[in-house]
């Protein structure tokens, strides 16, 4: 067996053991108990290697592109269908970028990063990830230079946060992040969109459901709630900030594969 091949077969092999032990944790009932009573076995790991998940099957279909709803806030893409956007923010985490950004050249998983630039991982990555934001592939959203809550601040400070996000996003990989604006937390008032959108951010862009891994939870919970929230249309938030959603990649493969969905960036949906 190759390489590839025996990195395959392990990656689907931990995939379906602790699919398993998921089941049968869901059967038995395991209400929001402590995150540690909720942790699973590691999966079995080559020495030394990391585990593939195999690529998600090609969709040559085209996707008709719609017009972004004007002035308005998104949680969710329109219309019925298959598509999930996956949306990864923040970026505390050099090894977390780097993984999820290794992720989706591994599987062809298309994901959109809401930025902030503040965090040393993006210029860290920037060789592993320019090739993927040029093709398109992942798509870089602004979610502010330093990540507060801008409800608590004047219009100048929330200008500030997005302009030098915006400059940063420009001058370290050449793309334009505009429409898509982030507010940390989800908190936004009529000033912060009104300052947004006078800097070009029209799209305040939040979610229909979250992996909630903003702070440490298992692998277990992780996968609980994509389950959850994994649906046609959803925009799903996730964080490039604490490893375990880096070791259950199978896991979310496997859940798009069974669910027939296709993941897309905000780019592949909306004509902005
Ligand atoms: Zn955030």
């Amino acid at each position: 067996m190759s390489d590839v091949n025996r990195r395959r077969f392990l990656g689907a092999l931990s995939a379906t053991v602790l699919g398993g032990m998921g089941m049968a944790r869901a059967v038995l009932g395991d209400p929001l108990q402590t995150p540690k009573a909720r942790a699973a076995p590691a999966a079995p790991r080559p020495p030394g290697g990391k585990v593939v998940p195999a690529p998600l099957p090609p969709q040559p279909a085209p996707i008709v592109r719609v017009p972004l709803p004007g002035g308005g806030v998104l949680t969710k893409l329109p219309g019925d269908g298959n598509l999930l956007a996956l949306t990864v923010d923040d970026g505390v985490n050099t090894d977390v970028v780097r993984l999820y950004t290794e992720f989706a050249r591994d599987t062809g998983v298309r994901l959109t990063y809401f930025v902030n630039g503040v965090y040393r991982s993006w210029t860290e990555n920037v060789a592993l990830l320019r090739p993927l934001v040029e093709s398109g592939q992942i798509q870089l959203g602004n979610h502010t230079w330093s990540h507060p809550n801008l409800t608590k601040m004047p219009a100048s400070r929330v200008a500030q946060e997005i302009s030098r996000n915006d400059d940063f996003l420009k001058r370290t990989f050449g793309v334009a992040a505009r429409p898509y604006f982030r507010p940390p937390y989800g908190r936004h008032n009529a000033t912060v969109d009104a300052v947004a959108a006078d800097l070009g951010y029209t799209a305040i862009t939040l979610w229909s459901g979250s992996l909630s891994d903003s702070t440490v939870i298992t692998e277990d919970y992780i996968v609980q709630m994509a389950g959850k929230y994994f649906t046609g249309q959803a925009i799903v938030l996730g964080h490039l900030n604490h490893p375990p959603v880096t070791h259950v990649y199978g896991q979310l493969c496997d859940l798009i594969r069974a669910r027939n969905l296709r993941t897309v960036t905000l780019n592949d949906v909306f004509l902005a």
